[in-house]
């Protein structure tokens, strides 16, 4: 089964083969697209559609899309959907800069990771699941795996930080893998049809 993955992000584009790791999934670089939809929604949903949509349209292929962020519950769950570019445009460095900056005086520091993942086939159909990861920002980082705000990401129930995490540890509480895991559904059913 062939999917495009609408995302030049390697680290998502990992953790989603990993998940599935039977299905023919092609990135945008495998495919040498560069063109991609303008993620100017207002939630993950909305942007992770919009990002699947624009290439299932443009290039008639099956194409899942994640639009994920973190919201800081003492941020007004900021940075939300402007996670990638809190500071700069996808420079993981100066966004933690910045929400450190940010939450180092601010007493709640509860945060959730949330994933919108959408599935948007050839045919038109379209299928959205949207799922979270709880934890607490820590001021100073610990971790080097994973990408974005995942050294400061602190799990109380692993004792770790998201970026401690191996990506088969991360794939089993993360946002990303739940809204993966929760479309498996619809997964077998476009296997089916692909096989008739
Ligand atoms: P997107 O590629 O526009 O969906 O941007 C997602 C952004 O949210 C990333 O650049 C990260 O800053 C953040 N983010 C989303 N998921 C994760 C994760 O699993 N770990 C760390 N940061 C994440």
């Amino acid at each position: 089964m062939f999917f495009v993955i609408a995302s030049n992000n390697e680290n998502k584009i990992k953790e989603i083969k990993k998940i599935y790791p039977n299905y023919d999934f092609k990135s945008l670089k495998d495919l040498n697209i560069v063109d991609e939809a303008q993620e100017d929604g207002k939630t993950f949903k909305e942007n992770a559609i919009k990002k699947a949509l624009y290439i299932a349209k443009k290039y008639n292929v099956n194409a899942i899309a994640d639009d994920s962020g973190l919201c800081c519950l003492g941020l007004n769950k900021r940075p939300g959907v402007y996670s990638a570019r809190f500071a700069k445009d996808h420079d993981d460095l100066a966004n933690n800069n910045k929400l450190i900056k940010e939450i180092k005086n601010v007493k709640n520091k509860k945060a959730y990771y949330e994933a919108s993942i959408a599935i948007c086939l050839a045919n038109g159909k379209i299928y959205t699941k949207s799922k979270k990861c709880y934890g607490y920002i820590m001021l100073s980082p610990k971790g080097n795996n994973g990408f974005g705000y995942d050294p400061y990401f602190y799990i109380p129930k692993l004792k770790k930080t998201m970026a401690e995490l191996t990506i088969e540890e991360k794939n089993l509480i993360s946002h990303r893998a739940k809204a993966l895991k929760s479309l498996k559904r619809i997964f077998k059913k476009v296997e089916k049809i692909d096989n008739r």
